[in-house]
């Protein structure tokens, strides 16, 4: 069934950088987009062990405390070397002692414990992206994953993009996500293979 979802769709994120990401994508729909700090909604507990279970969980209750629908991602870095590990717990690695994110902190973490994999050790990686939408009035939401395939490089290069973007190279180009322009990142990251699959499914144009 294909449900609407403008034209005020809610985003369920407190992250600045994937918030400016989904509202470039969403921007082609003409869909008004309200952040959930903007509507003071409390950061929800990430529960799930899947991408899916969590940006599930966040859109649901998104949706329920304001009456709209709403939109959530769940994402992470999956390093092959460490059998998928940050994986759904890539942002707790960027927290410090007072529960504050650090992002040169989890780039740290995430190239030291690629070290101790030992010299041999693969550098590829991948971002994995779900997003869920739900709807307020009777509880349905449908989910969508994305990946990017890479490689881990340090040091960390560009100050564009957010998180662990300085020190991921995407398959079959030179520069990281965070030294690309935003609208080459957007035509190939995680979150717009998911987002394809979402505008396909939802009959947007
Ligand atoms: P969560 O989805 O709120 O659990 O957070 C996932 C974390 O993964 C983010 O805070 C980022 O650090 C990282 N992440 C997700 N997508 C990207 C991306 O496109 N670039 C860089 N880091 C990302």
């Amino acid at each position: 069934m294909i449900r609407r979802i403008g034209p005020k769709l809610v985003i369920a994120t407190h992250n600045d950088g994937k918030l400016r990401e989904i509202r470039d994508l969403l921007a082609p729909f003409g869909i008004e987009c309200v952040g959930a700090a903007d509507l003071d909604l409390p950061v929800p507990e990430e529960t799930g062990v899947t991408f899916v279970d969590n940006a599930d969980l966040k859109a649901r209750q998104a949706a329920d405390l304001t009456g709209l629908p709403a939109l959530a991602d769940d994402s992470g870095i999956c390093i092959d070397a460490l059998g998928g590990r940050p994986g759904v717990h890539t942002a707790n690695w960027a927290e410090d002692e007072a529960g504050n994110r650090d992002w040169t902190r989890a780039m740290e973490r995430a190239w030291s414990e690629l070290q101790q994999a030992g010299p041999d050790a693969s550098s590829d990686a991948h971002f994995a992206c779900a997003l869920a939408i739900a709807w307020p009035d009777d509880g349905q939401a449908e989910s969508f994953e994305g990946r990017a395939d890479g490689t881990l490089v340090w040091p960390p290069r560009g100050d564009k993009g957010f998180g662990y973007d300085p020190m991921f190279v995407p398959a079959g180009h030179d520069q990281t996500f965070a030294e690309m322009d935003p609208a080459e990142k957007h035509r190939i990251s995680h979150r717009a293979d998911a987002f394809r699959k979402l505008t396909e499914a939802l009959a947007l144009s």
